[in-house]
């Protein structure tokens, strides 16, 4: 038979389509009115996009470019931070202040699991001048709850900047930026949104504007005050990935579309899309008898998936390329060969989701040798899907 690719990573994620072509009709030159109108509606877009009155900036780099930027322009040598930290790219947090010279408080959560609001308050100082936190632990799928951290700070009377690194959280949960407080909110192109990696975008607050004027980090590319003088103009500092712009400006106009051209409206039904993705893939693999890696706080960005002792989840990853083109995730640094990762973000939809479920049955038969009947996992995803409304 033949064995179409499709991906089930939680970035890069399926393509759009429509974003495709556009990107392939994007050769303009950035200095023109034709990429300021360009520039100027997607950077609305993304606001509406983002939920926020902030500003929001695009810089010409994957995810972690934006979160150095908001370690490099809001810290100084010798500052204390807070980093919340349960999985890959927490710990990515704390090497980047540290590379900045931050002196780094860490609190950590076990892997699959999130924080104890008790102990974020205590772990935070008077002089603690910023809280770094994943809205999603891609790497262990686990979903943080930003809005109680963020009340947790706001009922200690800190001072702290909140940054959320919401790369895999936009699309898949809600937040309100302005209302809860968030400082900086960091979204990536390959994530919810659907056109391939290379673009970061960062919704700034006016607390973070102020602390950049004393803030004493080297910074030069991922200076934002420079992009954000730009971005009045309808430019970027430098040599935007136009391509990729053009791309995301298609995105969106395909998620507002999902709403009757609102993008506010359209975003939620895109959270709703992967939340129903994730809840019929939990229920498959649980009946196929397999055990959920973040049980008690799963995201709805991709799902962890443990296999039995003794065996290789890296198996699973193989055999599901091999046998049926779908590319899904093995877990990173200690969790691989013990968990797989299926997304659930952006580009999913009812049948993305129950034809790697009965894929993973053959799997789960003939791979795992587990004791699996065919139609068991479909049949509790189906379930999940006709109690909808
Ligand atoms: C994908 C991802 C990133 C960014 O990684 P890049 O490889 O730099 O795009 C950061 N944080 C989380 C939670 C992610 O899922």
């Amino acid at each position: 038979m033949f064995r179409k690719t499709r991906l089930y990573t939680p970035g890069p994620t399926p393509l759009l389509p429509a974003a495709q072509f556009a990107m392939a009709a994007a050769d303009i030159h950035h200095r023109t009115a034709e990429f300021r109108a360009l520039y100027t509606k997607v950077l609305g877009q993304l606001k509406e996009f983002v939920g926020t009155k902030n500003d929001v900036l695009l810089l010409a780099c994957s995810g972690t470019g934006a979160m150095e930027a908001s370690v490099s322009n809001l810290t100084s040598p010798g500052d204390r931070v807070l980093v919340l930290s349960a999985g890959k790219f927490g710990e990515r947090w704390v090497a980047l202040a540290k590379a900045f010279g931050c002196q780094v408080d860490l609190l950590t959560a076990p892997y699959g699991e999130t924080f104890d609001l008790e102990q974020v308050k205590a772990a935070l100082k008077p002089d603690t001048k910023a809280v770094y936190v994943q809205a999603t632990e891609t790497s262990t799928a686990t979903r943080h709850d930003v809005q109680a951290i963020a009340e947790t700070l706001k009922a200690a009377n800190s001072e702290a900047l909140l940054i959320v690194d919401a790369i895999t959280g936009l699309g898949t949960t809600h937040f309100d930026v302005d209302a809860w407080g968030v400082d900086v909110l960091i979204g990536g192109s390959q994530k919810a949104v659907m056109v391939p990696p290379g673009l970061a975008y960062l919704s700034v607050s006016d607390r973070a504007w102020a602390a950049m004027e004393t803030s004493k980090n080297p910074r030069y590319y991922f200076d934002l005050r420079k992009e954000r003088k730009s971005a009045k103009l309808g430019e970027s500092a430098y040599t935007p990935s136009v391509a990729l712009i053009a791309g995301l400006g298609a995105a969106l106009d395909y998620i507002a579309g999902q709403a009757g051209g609102n993008l506010a409206e359209g975003r939620i039904a895109l959270i709703e899309n992967a939340q129903n993705c994730a809840a019929m893939t939990r229920a498959g693999l649980v009946a196929l008898g397999f055990t959920l890696f973040a049980p008690t706080a799963p995201a709805a960005a991709a799902t962890a998936v443990s296999v039995p002792e003794g065996l290789d989840s890296g198996a699973v990853v193989k055999e599901l390329k091999a046998r049926f083109g779908a590319v899904i995730a093995n877990g990173q640094g200690e969790m691989k060969g013990k968990i797989f990762r299926i997304a659930h973000l952006g580009f999913f939809d009812y049948m993305d989701t129950i034809a790697l479920l009965g894929a993973l049955e053959l799997i789960a038969r003939d791979t795992l040798k587990l004791p699996v009947q065919f139609g068991q996992g479909v049949a509790a995803a189906q379930e999940v899907f006709a109690q909808k409304k």
